[in-house]
């Protein structure tokens, strides 16, 4: 423990998101914080990579909502102020057509052939008057019911899901749709003559769809986090992967690289929950394998193309659905923030997602053939490629297959039985998060020391929560 605190002493697993602000949290509570975090840079999934004056965020990364700027500034980091953009520049890419992305009716009806418009319209009447009161038991269920038959064919919805997860939408779990897909469920929701009445005012809509992100990349925000809890006294100790947990009667110990054993009475962990329950131990307790190896996560590919050109595509963003593109989305960040690439240069990012061990083609023959279908696509001028770069990201998206809630039920089972240890944030709780909610929940675990000192109580009312947002 510090010198002078008269708190308890923390180890905190991950110093992404959630580790750094759990950490302010718990700093501005009065007590004593070690983060442990396998890689050499703070900042998890929302970090960037930079090479000779580029800067590659991991994947397209936005602050959604107004609140976060004012809570991030009145309660966390008060020097930080990140302006707003305009996020008018996404695309969707489907049936080799241009949707604006998030897509509305009115926008698809806009842009699509003639020839389907009626049958698409008579669809969108039908599912809307005949929508079952039933629950969707799965996300291609979940879709239709939102949008109808006819816009989820049109739109190749079910294979961008295969892309993002491997799974037929009917494998995947609805909550899946309501937690991503929350653009839809105004679809879902609205009656017929709410929903024209909204497509009436979607232009005005989509022009606002004003979100928050730092010019010099998404980084910026885990650096103000870090530089807060450094000013705080907070400890981070880098390049620590965890290999061994192990809950005693009055400490948690913790052992990193080369047998370095780090020891506090409490742990809270933001790390895989997989890999936090594969690797601890509390003496009685009997892991369940066969649970563990039910919470799957995809990883990202991310191919980085350098190009000597100030522009290659006119959008900062572009999904693709269609199963004959390799890639799922593309981004051009100098298309976010002209400070993302030296002068007369840009780059792209495209993502590229699939199984944690599978071994993907990083060649440049793969590039070559990326290049190929971008270019066939028409929206990319790919002539002044110069050179590329790989990020192989693990981790990246929890797969929500349709009983992934009984899953994760079990496992909060499991980690309740921990006294001195608890999991949270986007991996920790298997939870697709945004960075408003890491950054927030995050903050609030461990403000949430300073005025009960209960673990166990603090413990259960977390998972209870969790559990309720489940249901
Ligand atoms: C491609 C992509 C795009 C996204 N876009 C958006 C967006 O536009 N808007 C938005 O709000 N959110 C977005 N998100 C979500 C956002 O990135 C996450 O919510 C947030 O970064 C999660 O923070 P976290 O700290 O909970 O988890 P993580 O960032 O995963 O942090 C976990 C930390 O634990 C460390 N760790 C793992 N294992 C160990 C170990 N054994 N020992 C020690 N340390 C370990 C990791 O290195 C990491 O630093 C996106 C996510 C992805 C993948």
């Amino acid at each position: 423990m510090r010198e002078g605190t008269t708190g308890h002493t923390f180890l905190v697993l991950g110093a992404g998101l959630s580790g750094l602000s759990c950490g302010i949290g718990l700093l501005e509570a009065g007590h004593d914080v070690t983060i442990l975090e396998k890689e050499q840079s703070a900042g998890g999934l929302c970090r960037s990579f930079r090479a000779n004056g580029f800067t590659f965020d991991y994947g397209p990364h936005f602050l959604f909502g107004p609140g976060i700027k004012t809570a991030l500034k009145e309660n966390i980091v008060p020097s930080f102020d990140i302006p707003l953009i305009n996020r008018n520049g996404e695309r969707i890419l489907a049936r080799d057509r241009l949707f604006k992305f998030p897509f509305e009716p009115k926008n698809i009806l806009k842009h699509m052939e003639k020839t389907r418009m009626l049958p698409v319209l008579i669809d969108l009447v039908a599912s809307h008057s005949f929508r079952k009161a039933v629950p969707a038991s799965n996300l291609e269920e979940w879709i239709i019911n939102a949008v109808g038959n006819k816009i989820y064919d049109y739109i190749c919805l079910s294979d961008y899901v295969k892309k993002l997860y491997g799974l037929s939408p009917r494998e995947v779990s609805p909550k899946w749709g309501e937690q991503k897909l929350k653009f839809l469920s105004r679809w879902r929701n609205n009656s017929l003559l709410v929903m024209a009445l909204n497509a009436l005012k979607e232009d005005k809509k989509l022009q606002k769809q004003i979100v928050s992100y730092p010019p010099s990349g998404i980084d910026a925000i885990p650096g103000k986090l870090a530089e807060r809890y450094a000013e705080l006294g907070g400890k981070i100790i880098f390049s620590s992967p965890v290999a061994a947990i192990r809950e005693r009667h009055d400490c948690v110990e913790v052992t990193g690289l080369n047998n370095r054993t780090f020891s506090a009475e409490y742990l809270i962990s933001s790390i895989p929950l997989t890999e936090l329950l594969n690797n601890t131990s509390s003496g009685s307790d009997k892991i369940n394998s066969g649970l563990i190896m039910q919470l799957r996560h995809r990883k990202t590919v991310f191919f980085l193309l350098y190009f000597n050109a100030p522009r290659v595509m006119n959008y900062q963003c572009i999904y693709f659905t269609q199963p004959d593109y390799l890639f799922r989305r593309v981004t051009e960040f100098r298309n976010l923030s002209s400070s993302m690439s030296p002068a007369g240069k840009s780059s792209l990012c495209v993502e590229v997602t699939c199984n944690e061990k599978e071994v993907i083609d990083t060649s440049l023959d793969k590039v070559h053939a990326l290049l190929k279908q971008l270019d066939k696509s028409g929206h990319f001028n790919i002539k002044d490629f110069s050179h590329y770069d790989i990020l192989d990201v693990p981790n990246t998206y929890p797969v929500y297959t349709v009983d992934y809630m009984d899953v994760i039920k079990k496992a909060l089972d499991c980690l309740k039985s921990y006294k001195r240890i608890i999991s949270f944030g986007r991996q920790g709780l298997f939870f697709y998060n945004t960075m408003n909610n890491s950054i927030m929940q995050g903050y609030a675990l461990g403000q949430s020391f300073g005025s009960k000192h209960d673990f166990s109580c603090i413990k259960d009312d977390h998972y209870n929560n969790h559990a309720a947002l489940l249901n």
